[in-house]
C-alpha cells in the first residue's frame, strides 16, 4: 500500500505511547491531516515488546472495526528505537528517509523514565532518557518532518518553573539556543555532583529538571523552525497523572485519556501554535 501519512510514536509499547498509537490510528479518519492511508511506526527499545504491542494493537476490536468503516485506512508497524543510543536514532532515520524519502508528517517523543532515588547516577541516567533522549530524537527527525507536519515533546507539569528561583526559571524561559538549556541541565549535573543543587536552588527530582529542559527546547525548536518559515508544528505537553507503570499505577487518568493532548497536538487544527505547552487540550503557563 502507499501511504500517504506517516507517523512515529517512541516508547510506544506501554503505557501512555501505546495509547497514543491506538487513538491515532482511531482518530486519524477525522484529521485535517488525513490524505491517504497513515502508516505508524510503534517504536520500542526492546524488539519482542514491540512486536506484541503491534499484535495487540491489531487485535484491538475498538480499533478493528473503527479501521473497516474507514475502508483500512491505517497500519501499524514496529521498528526498534532507543532514544539513549544515537546510532539507534540514526538507524531509525536511515531507514525512514530509504522507505519515505518524501518525508513523514508525524513524531511523537513519548519515551521517559521515572526513578524513585537520588543520586548523581539516577541523575545522569534520567537526564540521558528524558532529555538528552528527546532531544538527539528531535534533532534527528526534526530535519525529515515535512510541511504541515507535527512534533510533540512528552513533558510534565513537574516542569513546571515555580519549582525554581526566579534566577534558573528566566534561564529555562528566555534560553534562545540548545546550547543555553543544555548548560543548564549539566549546572544540575555539577550542583548535584558537589552535594550544593538545595543550596542552589535545584529540586531533589532529576525527573522534574529532564521535563523543564524538554519543554525549554521544544520552544527554541520551534522558534528555529519559524525563523525558516516552516509550518511544522513544535509542541510539549502535559498527559495529566495517568496510571502507568511509571506511576506505579497511581495516576487517576486511563491511558487513553492521557493521549488525548499528544494526539489533538498531532492530527487536529491547533490553529498554527507551535513552541506552546499544553495540558488538557489548552496551552498552559508553564
Ligand atoms: P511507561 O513507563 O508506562 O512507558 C514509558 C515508555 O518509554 C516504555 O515504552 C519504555 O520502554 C519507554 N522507554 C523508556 N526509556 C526508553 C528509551 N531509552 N528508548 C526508547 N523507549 C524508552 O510511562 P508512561 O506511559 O506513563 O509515560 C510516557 C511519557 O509520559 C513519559 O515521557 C512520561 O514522562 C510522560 N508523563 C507521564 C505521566 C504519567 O502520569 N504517567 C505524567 C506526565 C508525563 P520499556 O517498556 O522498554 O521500558
Amino acid at each position: 500500500m502507499k501511504f500517504a501519512r506517516i507517523a512515529a510514536v517512541t516508547g510506544a509499547n506501554k503505557g501512555i505511547g501505546y495509547a497514543i498509537v491506538r487513538n491515532i490510528a482511531l482518530k486519524y479518519s477525522k484529521s485535517p491531516l488525513n490524505t491517504g492511508p497513515l502508516l505508524i511506526y510503534l517504536t520500542a527499545r526492546n524488539k519482542s515488546r514491540g512486536e506484541n504491542a503491534v499484535a495487540s494493537i491489531m487485535e484491538d476490536a475498538e480499533l478493528r472495526n473503527a479501521l473497516v468503516q474507514h475502508g483500512g485506512l491505517t497500519e501499524v508497524k514496529f521498528h526498534p528505537l532507543d532514544i539513549t543510543n544515537q546510532s539507534s536514532i540514526d538507524g531509525f532515520v536511515s531507514f525512514l528517509k530509504r522507505n519515505h524519502p518524501d518525508g513523514i508528517d508525524v513524531v511523537i517523543n513519548n519515551a521517559g523514565i521515572l526513578r524513585d532515588d537520588f543520586d548523581l547516577h539516577t541523575v545522569k541516567d534520567t537526564l540521558a532518557s528524558n532529555y538528552y533522549g528527546t532531544l538527539n530524537a528531535t534533532k534527528a527527525l526534526l530535519p525529515i518532518i515535512r510541511e504541515h507536519g507535527r512534533l510533540v515533546n512528552m513533558s510534565s507539569l513537574m516542569a513546571r518553573l515555580s519549582l525554581y528561583p526566579d534566577t534558573i526559571a528566566t534561564k529555562f524561559r528566555t534560553a534562545t539556543s540548545i546550547a543555553e538549556v543544555n548548560s543548564l541541565v549539566e549546572e544540575y549535573v555539577s550542583a548535584v555532583a558537589g552535594g550544593r543543587h538545595e543550596r542552589d536552588g535545584w529540586p531533589n527530582s532529576s525527573y522534574a529538571v529532564s521535563k523543564a529542559g524538554v519543554t525549554s527546547i521544544t520552544k527554541v525548536f520551534a522558534a528555529e523552525e519559524r525563523a525558516k518559515h516552516s509550518s511544522v508544528l513544535i509542541n510539549s505537553c502535559c498527559p495529566g497523572y495517568v496510571a502507568t507503570d511509571l506511576t506505579k499505577g497511581a495516576g487517576w487518568r486511563k491511558p487513553d485519556h492521557g493521549a488525548k493532548t499528544p494526539v489533538m497536538l498531532a492530527l487536529e487544527d491547533i490553529g498554527g501554535r507551535s513552541g506552546k505547552f499544553w495540558q488538557n487540550g489548552r496551552v498552559r503557563n508553564w
